[in-house]
């Protein structure tokens, strides 16, 4: 049995070949190409544009996307197992991972037939690099609906201007998928577009200085009169709050595959730390207390693991599963920052240590908990949902 399907054996269900086969693959490229550069990436924050390009040739981009646009076609459950596989070693290039997918079933969803033969079938074929999906902006991030970047018909162009924040792969995206306001205030006033990367008057701002996550190139972006075709609208004009909403609530369960993902990779560090660390002469992992720690840490895991695995499993059933993706993501992150937290305390003064993974991967986990909607919109997602049913 493969190292994969003995780990997805102790989940106890059924897992199909392709989502083995979608697990073992991004497993293989994340121990065999990830892996060695992982704490210097970590270290200088460089951009992993190769292994991406890479990922891009193996469809790990366009995961998603129908076999018909140049997509790989993976359902929910083979999505998430591929990023929990990348995140155990590298959650920058994971994060990378779900930004671009999110980007991408953007335009698989809604966008035109002429859209995705021309900008979806070569991203998908991984020859556009990473994609980045920008809705942020410097004045807000949970109340999206009040973004300010402005688009204008002129003529047969669109006419962009305004910035964005925090726009994950921005500096390297062969495409951005950019929402902007056309019609007025609130969510109806917004659409979404296609601008390739390289656009006159689309600028790259400086690269954030993170925590965690710190090669995933987080940057600005810029719009000084950028001009789009009028065709790069993506769905309906002023359809594009409702397009960012469809995408970002089945996005989620990527979340909480990159959490579990640094969560297993720490819990496997603490584990086998426990067994060779010896204190008044005995291993730590003979103290109750150390027992107790990783019993709880397991069984929090497994939890998320169940949870997420019920909402890729619902949304491969087409449920839109809007509060079980939100549990997924809530409950992941912050075991996995639990979890994180206990094996540097196991690791002792050495978990403090860069030379460590568990320190990067306490670092790399707390942004789990604000991006892709913070907890607090998950939290509120979730009320939302169990006081209307109950009404
Ligand atoms: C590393 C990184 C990568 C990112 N990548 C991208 C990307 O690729 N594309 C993109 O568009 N964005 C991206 N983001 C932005 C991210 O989605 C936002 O940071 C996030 O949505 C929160 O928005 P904010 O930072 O403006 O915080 P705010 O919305 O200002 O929130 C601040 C605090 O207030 C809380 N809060 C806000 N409203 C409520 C409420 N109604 N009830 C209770 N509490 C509330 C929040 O939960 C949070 O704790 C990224 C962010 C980071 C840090």
């Amino acid at each position: 049995m493969s190292e994969v399907a003995s780990r997805l054996g102790r989940l106890g269900m059924a897992f199909s070949e392709e989502q083995q086969f979608v697990a073992k693959a991004a497993r293989d490229f994340a121990y065999g190409n990830l892996r060695p550069g992982a704490r210097e990436r970590d270290r200088t924050g460089k951009f992993p544009l190769e292994a991406i390009s890479e990922l891009g040739r193996m469809g790990l981009l366009a995961m998603k996307v129908k076999g018909e646009d140049g997509g790989a076609e993976t359902d929910n459950v083979g999505y998430v197992l591929a990023m929990e596989s990348i995140a155990e070693v590298c959650a920058s290039t994971a994060v990378i991972l779900a930004s671009s997918n999110l980007a991408a079933k953007i335009l698989s969803d809604h966008g035109s037939p002429a859209q995705r033969e021309k900008w979806l079938r070569p991203y998908a074929q991984g020859t556009l690099g990473p994609a980045s999906f920008a809705l942020s902006e410097p004045g807000c991030g949970s109340d999206a609906a009040a973004l300010t970047t402005s688009a204008r018909l002129d003529g047969n162009e669109w006419v962009l201007n305004g910035e964005k924040m925090w726009i994950t792969s921005g500096a390297h995206a062969g495409m951005h998928i950019v929402f902007a306001r056309s019609d007025g205030p609130g969510p109806e006033g917004i659409s979404a577009f296609i601008v390739p990367g390289g656009t006159r008057g689309l600028g790259i701002g400086k690269e954030e200085d993170k925590m965690g996550q710190r090669a995933s190139g987080t940057v600005g972006l810029s719009f000084d009169e950028c001009r789009v075709p009028a065709d790069h609208l993506i769905g309906k004009r002023a359809g594009g709050y409702a397009i960012a909403l469809s995408a970002l609530g089945p996005g989620r369960i990527g979340i909480a595959g990159l959490s579990i993902g640094i969560a297993e990779s720490a819990l496997a560090a603490g584990t086998s730390y426990a067994k060779e660390r010896r204190a008044f002469g005995s291993a730590l992992a003979d103290f109750q207390n150390t027992q107790f720690v990783l019993a709880d840490s397991r069984t929090e895991l497994d939890a998320a693991w169940l949870l997420m695995l019920r909402a890729a499993r619902l949304l491969d059933e087409k449920d839109k599963a809007a509060s079980e993706t939100s549990m997924a993501k809530l409950f992941a992150t912050e075991a996995c920052g639990r979890i994180v937290d206990r094996m540097v305390q196991i690791h002792g003064g050495y978990g403090y240590s860069r030379e460590f993974d568990v320190e990067r991967n306490y670092r790399d986990a707390r942004v789990t908990r604000i991006y892709e909607g913070t907890n607090e919109i998950q939290r509120i997602v979730i009320a939302r949902n169990l006081l209307r049913e109950s009404s």
